[in-house]
């Protein structure tokens, strides 16, 4: 069985000051059992360094919403993966549809950060998903097939999450629905079996889109999904517990 995964992405949101204040709360309401459950926050880079300490008390994984595919250089703006993992955290964001939207993010840019944190015995978290125009014109197998293969070479070994999610549920208030999910998972967990096989087995595949405490119940019981990938539910202590202690 796979271990869940419950991962909350806070986006461009709250101040370094404030971070700390989310956890003792969040940590008392979900009476959370780290060996049961894994728990990853991606936070803005600002925060990392401050969260170091809360990582290690609790158990928490802390994580940056993005990194650079080179280990230096003159990418001004940017953060390496060696920076990362001098801070001694080990999961890294990749791909996520507001990178690929607005920040010109492509699955060659995505590849090339998978295979980068891969050699540097890092846990990329891989975004995927089509957007609502690619949906409607039935393209969803398409683009999914065409997202996982793109950085399929670069999976020779160590671990690695897959987030499914579907651009037209972010922050929309839209849910994909249990089965809508649960059947691209099925295809992203085929699609990894034949470049990788039978390791596919223990890969963990979130959701991710409008995901929230009424929902996540559902969503945690279809067969291939092993966790999900909160944003707005995962700024509020209360939500993101009471999520945790659903999975
Ligand atoms: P929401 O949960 O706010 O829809 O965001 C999902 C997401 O993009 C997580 O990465």
């Amino acid at each position: 069985a796979r271990k869940p995964l419950m991962a909350g992405n806070w986006k461009m949101n709250k101040l370094p000051s404030e971070a700390a204040d989310f956890f003792p709360e969040f940590l008392e309401l979900s009476k959370w059992q780290k060996e049961q459950v894994d728990v990853v926050f991606a936070v803005p880079a600002t925060h990392l360094d401050r969260l170091l300490d809360i990582g290690e008390e609790s158990g928490i994984s802390f994580a940056p919403q993005n990194v650079h595919w080179e280990s230096a250089g003159a990418f001004t703006g940017e953060i390496s993966i060696p920076m990362i993992q001098d801070l001694g955290l080990n999961y890294a964001l990749v791909g996520h549809s507001e990178r690929r939207q607005y920040f010109a993010e492509t699955d060659e840019t995505v590849a090339n950060k998978v295979g980068t944190l891969l050699s540097a015995k890092m846990t990329p978290i891989i975004c995927v998903g089509e957007t609502q125009v690619e949906r409607e014109s039935d393209k969803t197998v398409e683009v999914i097939t065409r997202q996982i293969k793109s950085f399929a070479s670069k999976l020779t070994g160590g671990d690695f999450v897959v987030a499914y999610e579907p651009v037209w549920a972010i922050g929309t208030g839209l849910t994909a629905s249990q089965e809508q999910a649960q059947d691209v998972h099925a295809l992203i967990r085929r699609l990894l079996k034949e470049e990788i096989g039978e390791q596919a087995d223990t890969v963990r595949i979130l959701y991710g889109g409008s995901a929230k405490p009424a929902n996540i119940s559902g969503l945690l019981a279809q067969d291939d999904i092993d966790g999900a990938l909160v944003g707005g539910a995962s700024l509020k202590p209360a939500d993101f517990a009471a999520m945790v202690q659903a999975a």
